[in-house]
């Protein structure tokens, strides 16, 4: 599916939310790394799924009414083979309609687990004044509670991007920490500046959460993605 054509399928079903797959094809879309990812809807396509794409895979909760997927147990990682990859499905299925009663469930996802790293967090907004503006900051409590975020106005160049990443209090962590090995910061400067590129190319794009984005000795990639369009593109 290209980009407009996910754009216009969320519309006639009147979703502003664009679903992990769809939001992750059209960032694919746009060259910016994601893992590999595809739906499947029942426990034998699952394992299907994970057999093409190659193990270790990942097992999400695939719904368009839950933006949050670890809140509802509706996450499974590093599952080795298809065994692991039938029970996931079940376990991910069942979690969420326990805790999340009333959502429609379209079935999972299978992706490709990313290599380890440090987990980064890639966001997008609209200011009222400034438009586009996008944040960094490192992912799970350093985002959710220390709140340690940097912003930009969109478009950035090279030299923005290189700025934003290094403002964070948290910076130290991606240059090495204990027995983490430093992260490719140049990998993650290009990735900024892509989504940058992504957001000023498509105005009808009202908010981006890249969340985390895996970023690795060797490169940087988004695990999870929610795209959110603008009302007006309704
Ligand atoms: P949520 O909807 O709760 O934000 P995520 O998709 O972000 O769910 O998954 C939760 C956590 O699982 C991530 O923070 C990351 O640590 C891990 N994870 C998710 N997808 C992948 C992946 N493809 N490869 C490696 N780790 C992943
Ligand atoms: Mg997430």
């Amino acid at each position: 599916m290209t980009t407009q054509s996910i754009i216009d399928q969320a519309k006639k079903e009147k979703r502003l939310i664009l679903t992990e797959e769809e939001s992750k094809t059209l960032l694919a879309d746009a060259n910016i790394r994601t893992t590999k990812i595809a739906a499947a809807s029942t426990r034998d396509e699952a394992i299907n799924k994970a057999d093409e794409i190659g193990y270790p895979v990942v097992v999400k909760i695939d719904s368009t009414d839950i933006t949050h997927k670890s809140d509802v147990g509706g996450v499974s990682v590093n599952l080795k083979d298809a065994n692991e990859v039938g029970e996931a499905f079940d376990t991910v299925i069942s979690s969420a309609k326990e805790n999340a009663p009333g959502a429609s469930i379209q079935g999972v996802t299978v992706q490709e687990m990313a290599d380890p790293g440090v987990e980064v967090i890639i966001g997008l907004s609209k200011d009222p004044q400034f438009g586009p503006v996008l944040m960094f900051g490192l992912g799970g409590i350093a985002v959710e509670i220390l709140k340690d975020v940097a912003f930009r106005i969109v478009p950035l160049e090279k030299r923005d991007a290189k700025q934003l990443i290094r403002e964070i209090k948290g910076f130290a962590m991606l240059e090495g920490y204990r027995n983490l090995p430093a992260v490719d910061l140049e990998k993650l400067e290009d990735l900024v500046l892509q989504v940058s590129e992504f957001a000023w190319a498509h105005p009808e794009i009202a908010e981006m959460d890249l969340n985390p984005v895996i970023a690795q000795a060797d490169g940087a990639i988004a695990a999870d993605a929610r795209v959110i369009l603008e009302e007006e593109s309704q």
